[in-house]
C-alpha cells in the first residue's frame, strides 16, 4: 500500500491519530507504524488490568535503563528490547542487515552468488512486513533494476534506495561513494575509533 493510500484510508477513518499507518486489511498496522505515534486500537481485547500490568512493566524496564549508565541516547526513545521491533526498529535493523550484506559481497560474484542476491532482493517487496515501505521498494525496483554485479554496485544500489525513503521522510541524503559506504558499513573512519 503506497503511503498516498494509507493516508486516504486515514481519511475515511476519520479518527486514527497522527503518524498512524493504515494496513492493507483497513485496520492500524503496528509493524508500519512508529512507536511514538501507536496508539492501541480502543477495542482491544486485552483487559484493563492486563495493559495497566504491561504499562507497568514497560514503564519500569525504561526507568532501569534510563539509570543505566550504559544505556544509548535514543534507548530511551523506543521501548525496552524485549519489545516487537515497530517500523523504525525494523529499518534500522534490515538497512544494517543490507548494506552490510553488500560491503561484503563479492568484487566479481559467481552466476550462483548474483542469482541469490537477486533472489534475495525481489523477495523484500513481497515479504517485507511494513507492507507500503515493501510498495514502494517494488516500484522503484521496477526503474532501478538490483545491480547485482558486484560490491560496489550492489552498496550504491541500496544506497540508493534507502535514501529515496531518506528523501520521503525528510532526512538527509547519505553520499553513496564506495568510501564513504565502506568507512561506514565495512572498514569504519580511519580515525581508528571503530577499531
Ligand atoms: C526497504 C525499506 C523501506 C522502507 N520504507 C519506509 C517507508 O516507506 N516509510 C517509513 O516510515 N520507513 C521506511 N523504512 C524505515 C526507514 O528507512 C528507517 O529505517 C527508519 O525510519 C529508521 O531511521 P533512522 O533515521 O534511525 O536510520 P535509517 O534510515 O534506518 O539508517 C540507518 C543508518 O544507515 C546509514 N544510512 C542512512 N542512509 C543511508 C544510505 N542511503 N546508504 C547507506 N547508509 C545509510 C546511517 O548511518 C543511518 O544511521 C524502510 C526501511 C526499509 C529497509
Amino acid at each position: 500500500m503506497s503511503e498516498a493510500s494509507s493516508s486516504s484510508s486515514r481519511e475515511k477513518q476519520g479518527s486514527i491519530p497522527p503518524g498512524m499507518v493504515m494496513g492493507p486489511d483497513g485496520k492500524p498496522c503496528k509493524i508500519c507504524t512508529a512507536f511514538r505515534h501507536w496508539k492501541p486500537p480502543a477495542n482491544a481485547s486485552k483487559s484493563t488490568a492486563q495493559s495497566q500490568k504491561s504499562s507497568a512493566t514497560v514503564m519500569a524496564a525504561i526507568a532501569a535503563e534510563t539509570a543505566s549508565s550504559k544505556t544509548s541516547p535514543s534507548a530511551t526513545d523506543t521501548r525496552p528490547d524485549y519489545c516487537p521491533p515497530d517500523v523504525e526498529q525494523l529499518g534500522r535493523a534490515t538497512w544494517t542487515f543490507l548494506h552490510t550484506t553488500a560491503a561484503y559481497y563479492p568484487e566479481k560474484p559467481t552466476p550462483t552468488q548474483r542469482v541469490n542476491m537477486l533472489t534475495l532482493i525481489r523477495a523484500l517487496p513481497v515479504l517485507y512486513p511494513c507492507t507500503h515501505c515493501a510498495s514502494h521498494l517494488g516500484e522503484t525496483m521496477k526503474e532501478h533494476p538490483p545491480d547485482v554485479s558486484g560490491r560496489v554496485g550492489l552498496s550504491r544500489w541500496f544506497c540508493e534506495r534507502h535514501n529515496e525513503v531518506n528523501e520521503r521522510l525528510g532526512k538527509e541524503k547519505f553520499d553513496c561513494s564506495i568510501q564513504k559506504l565502506d568507512e561506514r558499513w565495512k572498514d569504519g573512519p580511519s580515525d581508528g575509533s571503530c577499531d
